[in-house]
């Protein structure tokens, strides 16, 4: 699940010139070791997805797997219900990015991608990750999308460095994906996390002057990083069941995500397994 931007960059300068912006909430080492845990639950449940995504089998049953997951560690989703989001994952197939709804006729066929995008709570705190997977042999267009995807999110983690500042990160995702010829998303966003699933500062995958971008990360401060990546326009459209965003132009995308603390030794990858 993702933070959602408004398409017009001007209003959202303006709105953020005139009204108190929220301070991002750092977390004590306390608050860290819950999230860590959290971080484990969801690294577990895509350990599950990841053997069960096969051609023939629906979004709902890995939704249902999922959270037969969480509640084994005791954690539930922290997707459902959000603003009446109706599952407990997203399931986004090939040209759908984000927030695709989980379905029973909604199977999995050789050559597709998913992006599967799992959010827990656990003991009040969330753990956030992404990750898309291939199903079957899938063409070397896709192969090549998934990789920039990740690596790019490993550009952006290797600078959450204390004493940096979000736009570090959002320029080393950007710089990367284009210098492939790829474009990053700008309506969605990575996101502060901690007791809430979207915290202040929101964290582009592309360099601007969003005043987020200025916020200099400091030990404590626990983000998601979340490229998503299309192979054709940046663009996205929302489908009519008012969730399922897709890119516009029905190019091919992947996202990748995990939830980072910022520490005095590196960025701590949280939704490690
Ligand atoms: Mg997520
Ligand atoms: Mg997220």
């Amino acid at each position: 699940m993702n933070m959602f931007r408004r398409r017009n960059d001007r209003a959202v300068r303006r709105q953020a010139s005139t009204t108190q912006r929220p301070e991002p909430q750092l977390k004590s080492p306390r608050e860290i070791q819950i999230m860590r845990e959290a971080g484990r639950i969801v690294a577990r449940v895509h350990a599950v997805l990841r053997e069960a995504i096969r051609p023939g089998v629906s979004t709902w049953e890995l939704d249902q797997l999922a959270v037969e997951t969480m509640s084994r560690y005791n954690a539930t989703s922290c997707f459902l219900g959000y603003r009446g989001f109706p599952a407990n994952i997203c399931a986004s197939i090939n040209e759908e990015l984000v927030h695709g709804i989980p379905k029973k006729d909604r199977i999995l066929k050789e050559g597709d991608i998913i992006s599967i995008d799992v959010g827990v709570r656990y003991r009040g705190f969330i753990g956030d990750s992404a990750w898309t997977y291939a199903v079957g042999a899938i063409s070397p267009a896709a192969q090549e999308l998934m990789r920039v995807t990740e690596e790019s999110l490993y550009q952006g983690i290797a600078q959450a460095q204390a004493g940096r500042r979000v736009v570090d990160v959002s320029r080393a995702v950007q710089r990367y994906v284009e210098s492939h010829r790829m474009n990053v998303v700008r309506e969605y966003t990575g996101h502060g996390v901690g007791r809430q699933m979207h915290e202040a500062p929101q964290v582009l995958n592309y360099e601007s002057d969003d005043p987020d971008g200025q916020t200099i990360l400091r030990p404590g401060l626990v983000v998601a990083i979340e490229p998503m990546v299309q192979l054709g326009t940046w663009q996205t459209r929302t489908l009519k069941d008012k969730w399922t965003v897709i890119s516009k132009d029905h190019s091919l995308t992947a996202h990748f995500e995990h939830t980072i603390a910022i520490t005095n030794n590196g960025p701590e990858i949280l939704t490690l397994p």
